[in-house]
């Protein structure tokens, strides 16, 4: 009873509550890969269309680690590439 789950104070960023549009073509760009960063995730966002050279209209939105609030869900989509080096010793609170 110490913690309250509700904590106006605590901001999270939920990648997904989000939508990334371009502005050259005036459509929603795709997720297409997740990095995982020290200090931040990058989520890359392309066209997914014939209009835009993704090279030209990607779109890269970083998140402060401790506010993303998508990791997990990132995770598990298939764009993901896991890293070599396993992540597994998360603390259990
Ligand atoms: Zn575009």
């Amino acid at each position: 009873m110490s913690s309250p789950p509700d904590r106006p104070d605590l901001h999270v960023i939920d990648i997904f509550m989000m939508s990334i549009k371009c502005g050259n073509c005036d459509t929603y760009q795709t997720i297409v890969k997740f990095q995982k960063g020290a200090e931040k995730n990058v989520y890359t966002y392309e066209c997914d269309n014939e209009i835009c050279d993704p090279n030209v209209t990607r779109t890269l939105v970083e998140v402060p680690k401790h506010l993303d609030n998508s990791t997990r869900r990132a995770e598990e989509l298939p764009y993901y590439e896991k890293d070599e080096s396993p992540e597994e010793g998360e603390p259990s609170d």
